[in-house]
């Protein structure tokens, strides 16, 4: 038996999973905002799967932050209550078990490795492109974390051939750079690229929308997206060369995307001839947790 938990701003979510990856109980509640307090829950809703199903030996989580190799404290997490803190040494006191807990992009690969879309992969790079860009890197059903916990962020790089995109100013990210690739393949940078091209806000789904009907402008807002993801992707192909590229978080429900990004990626790889695999997860919005899940699993860590 598994158990993850994915780890939001607003929600926690816990699932437990047979060692099939079949999925025996879900349930989500909001998240306690501060840290005696969200050790409390967990531990609370562990003792409620460990009551359902008997004592379960590990616990994986997935975080939308990582654990620094340096210090062993929580880094980088939006739910700010949780940086600076030993989670796993403070959970696996209170919980009495061992706790395994990567970044949620980690996560979200890992899943999509170990049985999702990228299943017939070795080296498989799982991508969030949702509110931020994440992304994680899985090599034979193992996340690769690297020694600054940072393999597969590729989200705060300059977007590659920056050449003020679209004529718009530069973008300033939160993180301090500028024009990073997050502020334009976002989900939230799609969207700016929308309102600079419609001169006023417009959400991501109505470009969308528009430019199946037609629309020229919004025709010239998802190209530039394809574009901008064709030579982020084809970076990564140049240094990496996956056998799967497996795309998650809103945008990955275009479906357009998967015929347009392999062909736009096309002239920015060093090869004459290229095959690539971008495909959309196969478990959705449920691939972070199923990932924190497989943590646990001796085959996979
Ligand atoms: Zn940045």
């Amino acid at each position: 038996m598994l158990i993850g938990f994915d780890i939001g701003g607003t929600k926690i979510e816990v699932c437990v999973m047979d060692d099939a990856g079949k999925e025996l109980k879900k349930r989500r509640e909001p998240t306690q905002r501060n840290y005696s307090g969200f050790i409390e829950q967990i531990s609370a809703m562990v003792a409620e799967c460990d009551q359902e199903f008997g004592r379960i030996e590990k616990i994986g989580m997935g975080l939308p932050g990582a654990i620094s190799p340096a210090t062993g404290l929580v880094k980088n997490a939006n739910s700010t209550f949780l940086n600076n803190n030993d989670l796993k040494h403070d959970l696996e006191v209170k919980l009495n078990r061992q706790v395994n807990i990567a970044n949620d992009a980690n996560c979200f690969a890992l899943s999509e490795a170990v049985d999702g879309a990228g299943k017939d992969g070795q080296l498989v790079f799982g991508v969030i492109v949702g509110t931020g860009c994440g992304g994680g890197f899985v090599f034979n059903k193992q996340v690769i974390v690297g020694p600054n916990a940072l393999c597969g962020e590729w989200g705060h790089n300059p977007l590659p051939s920056y050449n003020s995109e679209i004529d718009g100013p530069d973008r300033e990210c939160y993180c301090g750079r500028k024009n990073c690739i997050e502020t334009f393949i976002s989900g939230t940078g799609f969207g700016v690229t929308g309102e600079q091209l419609f001169g006023k806000p417009i959400a991501t789904k109505d470009i969308i929308e528009k430019y199946r009907k037609g629309d020229e402008l919004a025709k010239k807002a998802y190209q530039t997206l394809v574009d901008q993801m064709a030579r982020c992707l084809a970076s990564i192909v140049n240094i990496l060369d996956p056998d799967a590229i497996v795309l998650g978080g809103g945008l990955s429900n275009v479906d357009e995307l998967y015929q347009d990004l392999p062909k736009a990626m096309e002239p920015y790889i060093f090869s004459d001839s290229v095959q690539l695999n971008v495909l959309k997860a196969e478990y959705g919005d449920s691939s972070g947790i199923r990932g924190a899940a497989w943590l646990c699993s001796d085959e996979v860590k």
